[in-house]
């Protein structure tokens, strides 16, 4: 298991300066969400591990920790977007946890996070065309706004 960086310093070198500013905002202007906890999410350990085998990554709650496919890691497009989205899938674990509690893991609360930072509130990001994930995505925020009550 290798140790990428935190939070901070993933989003900086992987994202860039500009995309890491937006994803703060979106995190700090979550529902119950404030700086404090923002700045503890951005302390949270990234890894690229071995052992990561039927699943793109995992978030390890309360150890703080992320952990990374390392074939995400391949200089490739496609990879490169699936990289981005598994991090901010297990970075929207981490702040449904530390904001809402212990909740369902893909219930409303994280879908509502992955909403509100951009990404489709999906378990897995193989769905077979663009068009049929931005319906769905379209589906999803409708339901989401429907549901919301915390
Ligand atoms: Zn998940």
């Amino acid at each position: 298991m290798q140790l990428i960086g935190n939070v901070n310093t993933f989003m900086f070198n992987h994202f860039g300066a500009i995309d890491r500013r937006k994803y703060v905002q979106q995190l700090v202007t979550l529902r119950n969400s404030n700086e404090a906890i923002v700045s503890l999410l951005m302390s949270i350990k990234v890894y690229k591990s071995n052992k990561i085998k039927s699943a793109l990554g995992y978030a390890y709650l309360k150890r703080d920790e992320i952990r990374l496919h390392p074939g995400l890691f391949d200089q490739d497009d496609i990879l490169y977007t699936e990289l981005e989205a598994t991090f901010i899938h297990e970075l929207c674990h981490h702040a449904v946890w530390k904001i809402y509690g212990n909740v369902d893991s893909h219930g409303i609360e994280w879908k509502y996070t992955m909403w509100h930072l951009g990404h489709e509130p999906e378990v897995t990001h193989n769905a077979p065309t663009r068009k049929y994930r931005q319906r769905k995505f379209n589906r999803d925020v409708e339901e989401i706004l429907e549901q919301l009550s915390f």
